[in-house]
């Protein structure tokens, strides 16, 4: 192998340890944002519920309104009845006072449905409310757990391309520049820098053509695969 390309190599171990760190920090912001979905989620559901509840409330004192608005017309109708003398007015008043009756009940009944179902949705909110603040606090642990974890890999991932920036200053400009030149070739999948296994380049898998294996026997320091453009070294 070429003397030369060793420091190459140690900067794409440099390279390598960046991406993992990068990923582990990017894999880490996904799992916060599904973490943060679920809290949002969790807290639309109780306040769903909460709202539903309300809705039920609102409609059980509009019932309430209603029924005493029948009461009240009820006890004119009474009143207007006792004055009456005529038989025909009478009998009239009589059948407004008995369809009001009857929408009375009609009110009062849908006023228990309402309240009847007003007592299970207490009871369903009070669960919900219970678990909801008990999922909140374990997503919120594990929010903390996970969020101490990403700044100690931010750390790393600090520390792990300060070690590139000083890697890149031991390698000769020209050799640097094809590195970098390859990676953005590759869209910064690595290797940049590979070994040749039999006649086989071991970035593409393919096989390197018969003149490119001689160079490198002749050791030279900068050997590319014909397929892919990656630099090659053997280990002969
Ligand atoms: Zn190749």
């Amino acid at each position: 192998m070429n003397e030369a390309l060793k420091p190459l190599l140690a900067l794409q171990e440099c390279d390598k340890h960046v991406d993992l760190c990068q990923r582990e920090v990017d894999e880490l912001g996904k799992d916060l944002e599904r973490l943060q979905a679920r809290k949002h989620l969790a807290k639309k559901t109780f306040e769903d519920a909460q709202k539903a509840f309300s809705e039920l409330e609102a409609k059980r004192r509009n019932f309430a309104s209603e029924t005493k608005n029948q009461e009240d017309v009820l006890i004119k109708q009474k009143t207007r009845q006792s004055s009456l003398k005529k038989q025909e007015e009478y009998n009239a008043s009589a059948l407004e006072i008995q369809a009001t009756q009857a929408q009375l009940r009609q009110l009062e009944d849908q006023e228990l449905n309402v309240l009847l179902e007003l007592d299970v949705q207490k009871a369903q909110l009070k669960a919900i409310e219970t678990e909801t603040q008990a999922h909140l606090k374990e997503l919120d642990d594990t929010l903390l757990v996970l969020q101490e974890r990403r700044t100690q890999h931010t750390l790393q991932l600090k520390t792990a391309k300060e070690l590139l920036e000083n890697a890149q200053k031991h390698i000769p400009a020209a050799l640097l520049s094809d590195y970098l030149r390859i990676k953005k070739l590759t869209n910064g999948r690595l290797p940049v820098i590979c070994q040749l296994e039999g006649e086989y380049c071991r970035g593409c898998q393919l096989k390197v053509s018969r003149e490119i294996i001689s160079l490198l026997f002749l050791n030279k320091e900068r050997v590319h695969c014909d397929q892919c453009g990656r630099i090659l070294y053997h280990c002969y």
